[in-house]
């Protein structure tokens, strides 16, 4: 009843201001003011560092420790109050060198499941046994690192297979298959000899002659949030928060390139343009650790703000993976945990229309996934940022396998993600806002903006 008496009020408004200004769908200036800012030359540099000399960022790894000392880096140099918000997360991470012929590193994935290798790890040549049957463990393998093939991946036989190796005397069992997908073993399949899965690419490599590799399951338990936050001046300051976000750590075996390199150098971006603007609602860029683990990061950050923080954030833009150069993945997703159209989906909405993005975007979907879904649980309105199919919603083919790479980014769509998110976090945040949205609240400010949005009204005065 409220909206319906403030939408015709809006209306009589509406015609009023549609004859003294040009309102209609086109950017603002305000919108111009980001997009011109936006440099993908720089994420694309950072995306290379990220994802191409880091390479995989397990949660609580010091790949991922070395992924977050960069990314303080960068806030610090743009001149950002910078917090590290550490928290217990404990991991296996696993490690495979080729030593002989030439060195080499191979990416592997090991569970929880897996015991710890001694320090410095386990050193030999690698035995091929087959396909891990009690036969073909022969008298070779005693005292050598296993590799073994499956072709189903089913925990009866990883079991199988873990126990015929040590029986035999291995001193640790390589599992070569085909899928990386991070369940592909179950953390239930315990071993007494340490353990790991690769992909068939680089287990094809580890039956050449005279190979030895070194192999170690090492057991970290720290992982870490970036807080980078901008205040507005006490004067001009709204009392609303708004927090953009983008996780950092990736999958086993995976660099990353787009889950979620990606949505880190778009963040990092975003808050490199808004360092100088004039704004009125403080701003918090959040690097996310151990999301792929289950939100571990997110959950705790939430965890630890105060009811007055959750009170007074009024949205989180989180974005993952917002790079793909997937054939099929053409849209830009804007998924809602609840699937209701929120302040985050309607303003991204609002934005992509006048910029001219309206057929790239959907905007509410009903999906969770990622740490948007924190904020949700806290009440906040949030909404993850996505590349998709359109028509099947799925994600790239190198989704969390070893081939997402920085070759598999689309430069345009980094940016149309980026102006998207940018645009849109402005919108919120900015000061100068139009006399029409002028309200202590942004939230009452984007809800007039809001309803008014199938002619996108906006006065830039
Ligand atoms: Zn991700």
């Amino acid at each position: 009843m409220k909206l319906k008496k403030r939408l015709s009020f809006l209306l009589t408004s509406l015609v009023t201001l549609s004859l003294s200004f040009n309102v209609y769908a086109s950017p603002i200036s305000f919108d111009q003011k980001v997009i011109s800012k936006i440099s993908t030359k720089k994420m694309m540099e950072n995306l290379k560092y990220l994802s191409v000399d880091i390479g995989p960022k397990v949660a609580s790894s010091p790949e991922e420790k070395k992924a977050a000392e960069f990314i303080i880096s960068e806030f610090e140099k743009q001149h950002y109050d910078v917090e590290v918000q550490e928290f217990n997360y404990e991991n296996n991470v696993g490690y495979l060198k080729v030593l002989q012929p030439e060195t080499m590193d191979l990416h592997i994935q090991v569970t929880k499941g897996s015991p710890l290798t001694p320090e410095g790890g386990v050193t030999s040549e690698v035995i091929d046994c087959g396909f891990g049957s009690k036969e073909e463990f022969t008298d070779k393998v005693t005292g050598k690192i296993a590799l073994v093939k499956v072709s189903e991946k089913t925990t009866s036989m990883y079991r199988t297979i873990l126990l015929n190796a040590e029986e035999a005397g291995a001193i640790a069992v390589i599992i070569q298959n085909d899928d990386w997908r991070r369940l592909s073993i179950s953390s239930s399949v315990t071993s007494k000899i340490p353990f790991a899965t690769l992909n068939n690419e680089a287990g094809e490599m580890l039956l050449k002659e005279g190979i030895t590799v070194n192999f170690q399951v090492n057991r970290y338990d720290t992982s870490q949030n970036i807080i980078a936050t901008r205040k507005p001046h006490k004067n001009k300051d709204s009392g609303n928060i708004v927090i953009v976000s983008a996780h950092y750590d990736s999958v086993p075996t995976a660099p990353g390139a787009s889950d979620n390199i990606s949505g880190v150098v778009s963040l990092l971006e975003l808050s490199r343009i808004f360092s100088s603007f004039p704004i009125d609602t403080e701003v918090r860029f959040v690097a996310f650790g151990s999301e792929e683990v289950g939100l571990v990061g997110s959950r705790y950050y939430v965890s630890q703000l105060s009811q007055d923080e959750k009170d007074r954030i009024i949205g989180n833009f989180n974005m993952d993976m917002v790079g793909t150069a997937g054939e099929k993945q053409t849209t830009l997703f804007v998924n809602v945990t609840d699937g209701q159209d929120n302040l985050v989906s309607k303003t991204a909405r609002a934005t992509a229309e006048r910029l001219g993005y309206a057929d790239v975007i959907k905007a509410p979907f009903m999906r969770g996934a990622s740490d948007h879904v924190s904020f949700w649980e806290a009440g906040i309105d949030s909404a993850n940022f996505i590349w998709r199919d359109p028509v099947t919603v799925e994600l790239e083919p190198w989704y969390h396998q070893p081939y997402d790479t920085i070759d598999r980014i689309s430069v345009e769509r980094l940016r149309t993600a980026t102006e998207i998110v940018g645009v849109s976090v402005y919108d919120v945040i900015r000061k100068d806002t139009p006399n029409l949205h002028k309200s202590k609240n942004a939230r009452e400010r984007l809800d007039f903006y809001l309803i008014n949005e199938d002619t996108n009204m906006e006065s830039d005065f």
